[in-house]
């Protein structure tokens, strides 16, 4: 073992090699040091458990190695060709150039987001936004906190601590990365209540549920499952009235929150936003960068005096809204206010983006890889906890055949997309690989035209 000790080099030469040389001259030495030190450490480490000691060349290659992962941005742009338009994983809502201008105005200096520029006094970062999304939906207040999920713990927080809250059991839900309706519920104190059954819930199940312990009827979007076949659920308007006859108050969390009817798009109906309000729900919870298509965000519409309550709650400070997505939400939300969503909001221009285009750039893609890409017809769909099971027609380029067996080839090929400069990321079905251009902007194309190119040489290059 002391012999293995022996073999390892100086730190100074590792230094001194000319690979390692190449980050010396763009980082202060004393940060390319202790890289190396930590190295020779685990090296040590490794060697006193019995291992050989590393050649030279395999050090500085394991130098160079971290050393690269240390400088290189972990969180780099993707190019989503999966045809799931808000993709959570792949960071939901792209923003359009207005909001995306908004927020370098508000990164770059200063701005009055507390500061009231008439009395020169303290204000309030909620004022900025919360009269236009009074006019947008036509709710009497607003609040806007860092996501939805720490909206709903807020509100539920605020208000039913101690409480009884019902919500239908087909309802109690699991949105994905954590958030579960009934862990929520004991994280703020809240008594949840299941009512019905999975598939069916009626309101005089909530009816016979209610007494002098119940604070709320709570709704749930189910985002991203649909139960079919026999079901039954109560209608928001329903569930306002029957609060209403017994003093409690509607909770509404519509996960993805939209603002426009879905239709026109051949998609099942959405419940928008504003239909929640103008049902007499209390509260309506949503993202800000699902449907509504700007940044993360939680936005909290309702009655005033909820809403105040909220904004006073201690937890409030806890999933506060930084003013640079404040300045983009605003200006997405503008689009809104023009009329103009539709043409400017990039989910929306995707939902919207005719057949016929997405042909053309299909066929554009397909060129690039010469015989071996065909253009199909296929499905997109909405995603982010929006539209669950609805599908926009869309077409597709395959590569490959459909076959029941995995094909090396194509997972090759799928793999080496994704570790390039600019990954792009498809989806592979029935062992093909299949790439969507409703999900990415037009102005990638160029990028996934010359990724298919190169990429596609590489790994065919024998067959
Ligand atoms: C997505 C979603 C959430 C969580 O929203 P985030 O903005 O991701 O925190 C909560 N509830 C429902 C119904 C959702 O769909």
């Amino acid at each position: 073992m002391d012999n293995e000790f022996r073999k390892l080099p100086s730190v100074d030469k590792v230094l001194s090699d000319k690979r390692v040389k190449l980050f010396q001259e763009r980082y202060p030495h004393d940060s390319v040091l202790s890289v190396l030190r930590r190295l020779f450490e685990d090296t040590k480490v490794n060697i006193s458990k019995g291992n050989p000691a590393p050649s030279f060349n395999e050090l500085v290659e394991s130098a160079v190695n971290q050393l690269n992962t240390l400088s290189t941005p972990g969180l780099r742009p993707v190019i989503n060709a999966t045809g799931v338009l808000l993709h959570t994983n792949l960071g939901r809502a792209p923003l359009s150039r207005e909001t995306i201008e908004a927020m370098a105005i508000a990164s770059r200096g200063y701005s009055n987001l507390e500061f009231d520029l008439e009395s020169g006094n303290r204000g309030s970062r909620q004022v900025h936004i919360e009269s236009l999304l009074s006019h947008l939906t036509g709710a009497e207040s607003a609040l806007v906190v860092n996501n939805n999920a720490g909206a709903v713990l807020l509100g539920l927080s605020a208000l039913a601590r101690r409480k009884e809250v019902i919500v239908s059991r087909g309802q109690a839900v699991e949105i994905g990365g954590g958030f579960r309706v009934p862990d929520v519920m004991r994280q703020s104190n809240a008594k949840l209540v299941e009512v019905g059954t999975t598939n069916c819930t009626y309101i005089k199940d909530y009816e016979q549920a209610i007494n002098e312990h119940t604070v709320a009827l709570l709704r749930v979007h189910s985002s991203n499952f649909k139960v079919v076949g026999f079901t039954s659920e109560v209608d928001i308007q329903e569930m306002t009235l029957l609060a209403a006859k017994h003093n409690l108050i509607t909770l509404d969390d519509l996960g993805s929150g939209c603002f426009l009817d879905t239709a026109p798009f051949g998609l099942a109906p959405e419940p928008t936003v504003q239909n929640s309000i103008s049902a007499g729900v209390d509260l309506v919870f949503f993202s800000g960068d699902k449907l509504v298509g700007g940044p993360q965000a939680g936005i909290i519409i309702g009655r005033k005096e909820l809403v105040d309550k909220l904004k006073k709650h201690p937890l409030a400070r806890t999933v506060r809204i930084d003013k640079v997505r404040l300045a983009g939400l605003a200006a997405t939300l503008m689009h809104y206010l023009k009329g103009e969503a539709i043409q400017k909001i990039p989910v929306w221009r995707m939902m919207a983006t005719p057949l016929a285009e997405l042909e053309q750039r299909a066929n554009l893609w397909a060129a690039a890889l010469g015989n071996k890409g065909r253009v199909i017809d296929g499905e997109s769909m909405v995603g982010g906890g929006s539209l669950p099971g609805g599908t926009l027609p869309t077409k597709l380029v395959a590569i490959g055949e459909p076959s029941k067996k995995k094909t090396p080839l194509i997972q090759q090929l799928a793999a080496s997309l994704r570790q390039i400069e600019t990954p792009v990321v498809g989806r592979i079905s029935e062992n093909m690989l299949l790439l969507d251009p409703r999900s990415v902007l037009p102005e990638e194309d160029k990028i996934v035209i010359k990724a298919l190119k190169e990429q596609f040489k590489i790994i065919f290059r024998e067959g």
